[in-house]
């Protein structure tokens, strides 16, 4: 058995949103409520959903850039919650993030950019340094002079590779991919794709990758989380999610997905109507039942809960006990 990595249990992140008289938070927008699982050691976790669910909140939170409301997440077997626990986890854990522009310092070389984290944890100087700084960019596929421009020089999928190149700077174990390819061509995404599974097999990293659609994240996946406001509604082995989805909601996500294969286009399209209901005031029991076709009155009165179904395909659906 494959030894695990990360382990969350009941994790919850609640924003406040409104405040009493006295500054208490009255009201809370549940972007992450209750949600557990876990990674084994070189496995990649696949985490999808509508924009809004709660899955890059979650992500945030297991890195701690958000302080958890309350839950717990295991790194190695090692509580994270404390700082100290913490310090450890920023050289262990590192972040890719979806907009390469946005989270690169437009006024640093690339040589400073991908130099800070060693800077920080005090990890090399000098000649070392820059010897690191050069087989990092070659290691994601850019060319050691690319070290003295900046960022705004560089198109977008270069801009991840540096990204990744900075992620990559303190040799961490685990690596959390926040949609790191949904700002980038169609082209370019099958690249960075490539690149992330090459440096995964060659640095035996594990990587949570968060994505907001199932096509994204069907080939670099092992297995593939589904997240509705800010739960998880569906987990399964990534082939089994695509040719046997359980819950309403998945089936709905595969069923948009355009492919070539006859097979694959026979399948009914079913569209969701309606918005994803706010995660502040969200609806009684299930919270996918005001969009779901199957809904029965048990959906309105009883949350359901995720169970597994058999060799680790878990699902939340009333349906599933009913039937
Ligand atoms: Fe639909 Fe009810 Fe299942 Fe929720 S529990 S997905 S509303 S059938």
């Amino acid at each position: 058995m494959k030894e695990t990595i990360l382990e969350v249990h009941n994790l919850k992140k609640y924003f406040p949103v409104h405040t009493n008289a006295f500054g208490r938070p009255i009201s809370f927008l549940k972007a992450v409520d209750n949600v557990s699982f876990s990674i084994a050691r070189g496995e990649t976790l696949g985490l999808v959903g509508e924009s809004g669910c709660g899955k890059s909140t979650t992500g945030r939170t297991i890195i701690h850039l958000y302080k958890p409301t309350s839950g717990e997440i295991l790194f190695n077997g090692m509580n994270t919650s404390t700082p100290a626990a913490q310090k450890k986890l920023r050289r262990r854990m590192q972040m890719i993030f979806q907009d390469p522009y946005a989270s690169l310092n437009p006024r640093m070389t690339v040589r400073d950019i991908i130099g800070e984290p060693l800077d920080i944890h005090s990890l090399a100087t000098g000649q070392e340094r820059s010897d690191r700084i050069r087989d990092l960019l070659q290691l994601v596929g850019l060319s050691p002079e690319h070290s003295k421009r900046y960022p705004h020089e560089f198109s977008g999928g270069q801009r991840q590779r540096i990204g990744i190149a900075r992620a990559l700077a303190v040799e961490p174990s685990f690596i959390i991919c926040d949609e790191p390819i949904s700002a980038l061509d169609v082209s370019i995404q099958a690249q960075i794709v490539n690149l992330l599974e090459h440096l995964q097999e060659t640095l035996s990293l594990t990587y949570l990758f968060i994505a907001h659609d199932l096509a994204m994240v069907k080939h670099i996946s092992n297995r593939i989380a589904v997240m509705y406001l800010g739960k998880i509604v569906e987990l399964a082995d990534s082939s089994e999610l695509y040719s046997q989805p359980l819950h309403p909601y998945t089936q709905a996500l595969l069923s948009a997905i355009p492919s070539l294969d006859p097979a694959w286009r026979q399948r009914e399209r079913i569209r969701l109507s309606g918005d994803v209901p706010s995660p502040v005031a969200p609806p009684s029991g299930c919270g996918f039942r005001t969009r779901c076709r199957y809904a029965l009155s048990l959906c309105a009165e009883q949350e359901p809960i995720l169970l597994d179904t058999g060799s680790g395909h878990l699902a939340a659906c009333h349906l599933l006990r009913t039937s």
